[in-house]
């Protein structure tokens, strides 16, 4: 028989007042209270009794215990160390789920799935929800499904195609690395304590190669940064981020056929990508030096 569910407003103020414990702010604590949110993220995670699948911040543990629910070997990192008695008290009907107290972003990630191929689920903290997704993109991990909770906002940002103004460099990391589909959005009642803003769900699947083929990841990456740190500006002079001269940056462009005229949001993968291995070529034409 299935445990009391956790991601119900009444489980939730019980726990807190259990454990005498207030949702902490600056840790982007913000718990479900609604369990067919939960249900439909442990939908889209897609999970089967052999999967392992990776949680951050299981919180009073509403979503682990949806995900837990299917099987699935659960491994949930908190980096609260107040929570630690309350997700073995509220998720004591599961074996299936370990949770280690730390850091996701200083964490071995590799080490603690211990090489195998995983799904990785979250709600994220809101106050590091980029530097998160970038972590768990770039570290390449043979994370095969990421479904993630964020602010609405993000979630747009994730899944944008070139031209809009939500369109930038997160945009391009999770659509080279995976397939970005914003799956559904959430309201703010469906946390405890509300957030100002609406919340979406977004699943990323990975990629079995990445979806543009470059020369030199970093110099994608770095082109990328540079293209969207002056957005406003044409590319001819954004690229100028790169340490490059205004001949240099235009003799790349237009080797890669790019007009230098465009912003950094009309480029597609394919764009940056050209500009990229041009920038390469180029950067190996004059020695080793970064700076031209
Ligand atoms: N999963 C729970 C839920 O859905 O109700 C809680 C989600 S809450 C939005 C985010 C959780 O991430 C909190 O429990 C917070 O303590 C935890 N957290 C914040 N920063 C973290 C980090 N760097 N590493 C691991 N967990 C973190």
């Amino acid at each position: 028989m299935r445990a009391a569910i956790i991601a119900s407003k009444e489980s939730t103020g019980r726990i807190l007042r259990r454990f005498k414990l207030r949702a902490a702010k600056r840790l982007g604590q913000n718990f479900l209270v609604d369990y067919n949110i939960v249900e439909k993220i442990a939908a889209a995670a897609q999970l089967t009794p052999q999967d392992l699948v990776l949680e951050v911040g299981p919180g009073l543990g509403s979503l682990t215990q949806g995900l837990a629910e299917s099987g699935a070997q659960v491994l949930a990192v908190e980096l609260d160390p107040k929570l630690l008695p309350v997700l073995q008290y509220t998720l004591a009907a599961y074996d299936n789920v370990k949770i280690i107290q730390g850091d996701v972003l200083e964490l071995d990630l590799n080490e603690l799935t211990e090489g195998r191929p995983f799904k990785l689920c979250a709600n994220l903290p809101y106050y590091i929800t980029t530097p998160i997704i970038f972590a768990l993109l770039q570290k390449k991990l043979p994370a095969e499904r990421l479904v993630l909770m964020v602010q609405k906002e993000v979630a747009q940002r994730m899944a944008a195609a070139p031209g809009g103004k939500t369109y930038g460099a997160l945009s391009v990391a999770c659509q080279y690395y995976t397939e970005t589909e914003l799956a559904f959005t959430v309201p703010p009642g469906s946390f405890m304590p509300a957030p100002q803003v609406e919340s979406a769900v977004v699943v990323c699947r990975k990629r079995a190669v990445p979806a543009v083929k470059v020369s030199d990841e970093a110099r994608f990456f770095q082109v990328v940064k540079a293209a969207f740190a002056t957005r406003r500006k044409m590319l001819g002079n954004s690229l100028r981020n790169l340490g490059l001269s205004g001949p240099a940056c235009a003799e790349i462009l237009a080797a890669a056929g790019i007009d230098g005229r465009r912003r950094g949001e009309t480029l597609s993968l394919e764009d940056f990508a050209a500009i990229a291995d041009r920038f390469a070529a180029y950067l190996e034409q004059k020695g080793s030096g970064e700076q031209a």
